[in-house]
């Protein structure tokens, strides 16, 4: 069987890919080894947010709680297989292995194909600690398939943003809940001031946060588990607990995925790439979680599937993915686009900054908000918008506009002249470019 393109991985970098090359007229086979979705909709990104939303509601009961995850999950994976069949997407349910230049095999067939693109996405990576392995020590994944768990007590190793959306989600089933991190603080990748903010949110919903926790053996039964760990002061802690969720990060998933020889330049398990995609190995790609040196976010596996695509069918690439929106589902929501204050400030360039308050947001006071902000980052000479940072009740939903004032060049003034609607939490960032343009008065 040959076609134009064969694609390995059925997640958002994979279906996206199909869905685009069978748009440009190319034949395309997709590969699967489990269901269509892959871990944003199956084990990830979905199911965490369904679960979130409905704990915010004061829901805690474990049924509930998988009807509404499942029943979403199983309404987005039903649009994406019927998607696939409109666009004439022929997928194959099976483990395939990449034998060579242009070949795939799966279930024992061989496919050919003039290019493929590899979306394997990811797997959690499990630090080399004396028993990780245990019963009653689990990863995001066990939590969100299956039964998944509802411990009255729980240890979350890492405070990333998968640590810090789980310790939300069981502190308001009422669980107690007590993150450890190695590094100084929560949230590296994000923001200080977000960081903080979070951290205090946390702390005000009885989660415990200790940075610079150096775990050291996790030992125990189910409902009886022991995390013996070194405080930030060198003091040798132990920590009781029913269950203990691993969260320290993802790592390619690659393995058994190339035949002897056929595999292109590696790191680490994650596939070298160049800002294009292309591999060591002409006309093999790769987008996502795979690819060596990512932001392992599915809406970049989507923006690297675009441009992936497009290059294969001799198009330009269409998105602009050096503008990446990151978002966590905390309450309030955090969002993040462009550069933050020190960031800029490490960069040597001078900025204004500006600043609303939800307290002073007439939507976000009758949502019963906690407390946080809208933040811009401008260049202080053209008042360019160069990032900004949401701290605030649908933070996730309002990036967006940030994200294309700076993909457009949009100024500080520009956004203050667009009318945000009343009442809204819109309203902040409109707020917060009136407050650049002021400070640059
Ligand atoms: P992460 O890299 O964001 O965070 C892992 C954290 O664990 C880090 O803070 C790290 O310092 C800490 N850590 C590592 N080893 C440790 C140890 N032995 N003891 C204590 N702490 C340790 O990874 P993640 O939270 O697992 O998420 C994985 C990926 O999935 C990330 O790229 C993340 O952005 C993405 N993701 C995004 C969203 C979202 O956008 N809302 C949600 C979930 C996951």
């Amino acid at each position: 069987m040959s076609y134009d393109v064969a694609i390995i991985g059925g997640g958002p970098g994979g279906y996206t890919a199909a869905d685009e090359t069978a748009g440009r007229g190319l034949s395309v086979v997709l590969f699967e080894a489990d269901m269509l979705g892959g871990t944003c909709l199956n084990r990830g990104c979905i199911p965490t947010k369904a679960l979130l939303h409905e704990a915010a509601l004061g829901i805690s009961d474990p049924a509930l709680l998988r009807k509404k995850r499942d029943d979403t999950v199983s309404a987005l994976r039903g649009g994406i297989e019927k998607l696939m069949k409109m666009r004439k997407v022929t997928v194959v349910h099976g483990l395939a292995q990449i034998t060579g230049p242009g070949s795939v095999s799966c279930n024992g067939e061989a496919y050919e194909a003039h290019d493929i693109i590899i979306a394997t996405g990811s797997i959690p990576s499990i630090p080399p600690l004396a028993g990780a392995d245990l019963p009653g020590v689990y990863t995001s994944n066990d939590l969100l398939e299956g039964a998944g768990i509802m411990p009255r007590s729980l240890a979350i190793i890492g405070g990333g943003v998968i640590g810090m959306e789980f310790a939300l989600f069981f502190a308001q089933t009422g669980a107690a809940v007590h993150v450890l991190e190695a590094l100084d603080r929560i949230l590296t990748p994000f923001d200080r001031e977000i960081a903080q903010r979070v951290a205090l949110h946390a702390k005000k919903r009885g989660i415990i946060i200790e940075a610079s926790a150096q775990v050291q053996r996790i030992e125990g039964a189910p409902g009886e588990m022991r995390v013996s760990y070194t405080s930030k002061h060198g003091q040798p802690c132990t920590l009781f607990c029913e269950s203990i969720l691993i969260a320290t990060g993802r790592r390619a998933n690659t393995a058994g995925l190339f035949a002897d020889g056929a595999a292109p330049e590696l790191e680490r398990g994650a596939i070298v790439a160049d800002e294009l995609g292309r591999t060591s190995i002409a006309h093999l790609w790769v987008i996502g979680d795979a690819r060596a040196r990512t932001v392992q976010l599915a809406h970049v596996a989507e923006a690297q599937a675009r441009n992936v695509v497009a290059c294969i069918a001799g198009a330009e690439p269409p998105v602009n993915e050096d503008l990446i929106p990151s978002c966590i589902y905390l309450s309030p929501e955090v969002a993040s686009v462009g550069l933050t204050e020190d960031e800029a400030e490490a960069q040597g360039r001078a900025v204004i900054c500006g600043k609303a308050l939800t307290g002073a947001n007439g939507k976000c006071l009758i949502g019963g908000s906690e407390s946080g902000y809208a933040k811009l980052v401008c260049d202080a000479k053209t008042h360019a918008i160069l990032g900004s940072q949401l701290v605030c009740p649908r933070a996730s939903d309002m990036i967006a506009e940030l994200a294309l004032a700076i993909n457009l060049g949009a100024t500080a003034e520009q956004l203050a002249a667009t009318i945000h609607p009343h009442p809204t939490i819109s309203e902040m960032v409109g707020e917060a470019a009136r407050a650049v343009c002021r400070a640059a008065r």
